[in-house]
């Protein structure tokens, strides 16, 4: 059987939306050449979502543990659930006085309590 190479796509870790390919270390056999996997491609935003963010301040929601097994994670004891929110910059300064930069991490329970779930989330769910 001839081996062919491993493509895959890498998906955008925030949106799901694929963003690249990836080669597999290992060749596959031509028949399942075109079985393409989506794999994590990285924390980079892809263009839409960094679109997205460059709006506004980033409420990234994250868990201190893998969302799923195998999660990779994006920080220390980090690992982002896939859900942000973009909201204004202002509201973000009277609400995290002490955040640096353009972005936090929330914990599941503090969106809920701030009402995030109502709010739509970018990464399409
Ligand atoms: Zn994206």
């Amino acid at each position: 059987m001839d081996k062919c190479m491993d493509v895959n796509m890498t998906v955008c870790a925030w949106c799901g939306e694929a963003n690249g390919i990836a080669i597999g270390k290992k060749l596959v056999d031509c028949k399942n050449k075109w079985d393409t996997k989506m794999v994590f491609g990285g924390y980079e935003p892809c263009s839409t979502c960094q679109e997205y963010m460059d709006q506004g301040f980033v409420l990234m929601e994250a868990n201190d543990y893998p969302n799923q097994e195998g999660q990779p994670e994006m920080q220390d004891g980090v690992y982002p659930t896939g859900r942000y929110w973009v909201i204004d910059r202002e509201a973000a300064k009277r609400a995290f006085p002490t955040a640096p930069g353009d972005k936090c991490f929330i914990d599941p329970e503090v969106a809920e309590k701030m009402g995030l779930n109502n709010m739509e989330s970018r990464d399409g769910n």
